[in-house]
């Protein structure tokens, strides 16, 4: 017994020292545990959100031609690259274009290239012209399989028709269709109708004159992206004269960007809140 009870104290003894060997060699780790470990936990300046720009038309397509020759595609690269720089300015954003010079690029292509990028927002610029050369204003929309009206359908198919070359006609319904029902499951469809609206706010607070019915739907094929929200701008009618020299006054440009940038501001901005809400 008194052997055991010995071998049982020495094994104690030698199980207290490991312990204590053990214990101390953990506070030894632990007053090692490297305190740029602990301080890469905490959040740093939240990750740049990635904005695409589309740029209407380009190339061989024009877009809009105004009275005095002005050719859409040319207004709305300069727009998009003003907002492009004020976008950048904070670091808050990146910005992809998807056309950055006057090149033709399909309407699939615009928007395989956001899905690519992983855009968290899609924006797609544009200036129209209209057989009544007295209309004029600004106008943003959304996707829509219905449109909202016979003027916003009729400016789906006129943009539409940029890419017929690659873009299957009897076949977009069926996209829209499909979109639109992937979007509403993922919440895209009221995120793009919220930034929609935020724009005529922005717009019609910087001075920037609307159409009546400033946010209209259609059938866009360049907004057919499921998972991006996604607004399409007409800046403007070239085939209105007031308009189409406001839209070629570099001022003016700044200033439509400037409008944007805080556009997309408020957005984000009003989607955080509603996160932390
Ligand atoms: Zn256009």
């Amino acid at each position: 017994m008194d052997v055991r009870r010995r071998d049982v104290t020495a094994a104690l003894l030698v199980l207290g020292t490991l312990v204590a060997g053990s214990s101390s060699a953990y506070a030894r780790s632990a007053k090692k545990l490297p305190a740029p470990a602990i301080r890469k936990l905490k959040p740093v300046a939240p990750k740049p959100k990635l904005i695409v720009l589309d740029p209407g038309h380009g190339g061989k397509d024009p877009g809009a031609l105004g009275l005095r020759g002005t050719q859409e595609k040319n207004v709305v690269i300069r727009v998009a690259r003003d907002l492009q720089q004020q976008l950048k300015v904070g670091g808050r954003y990146r910005v992809v274009l998807t056309r950055s010079g006057d090149t033709f690029i399909p309407l699939r292509e615009r928007v395989a290239r956001a899905e690519e990028a992983k855009a968290d927002l899609f924006l797609s610029i544009h200036a129209d012209s209209h057989p009544d050369p007295g209309v004029r204003g600004a106008s943003v929309y959304t996707l829509s399989e219905e449109a909202s009206d016979r003027e916003a359908a009729a400016l789906a198919a006129r943009e539409n028709a940029s890419g017929l070359a690659t873009l299957d006609l009897s076949r977009h319904s069926d996209t829209v269709a499909k979109t639109l029902v992937a979007m509403s499951q993922r919440g895209t469809g009221n995120a793009s109708r919220r930034f929609a609206d935020t724009i005529v706010e922005t717009f019609g607070r910087s001075g920037v004159r609307l159409l009546p019915r400033s946010h209209r739907e259609a059938g866009f094929a360049v907004l057919t992206s499921p998972d991006i929200p996604a607004a399409l701008v007409e800046l403007g009618y070239l085939s209105n004269r007031y308009d189409e020299k406001l839209l070629t006054v570099p001022q003016h440009q700044v200033a439509l960007g400037r409008a944007l940038r805080a556009s997309v501001d408020a957005y984000f901005g009003a989607g955080s809140a509603t996160r932390k809400a």
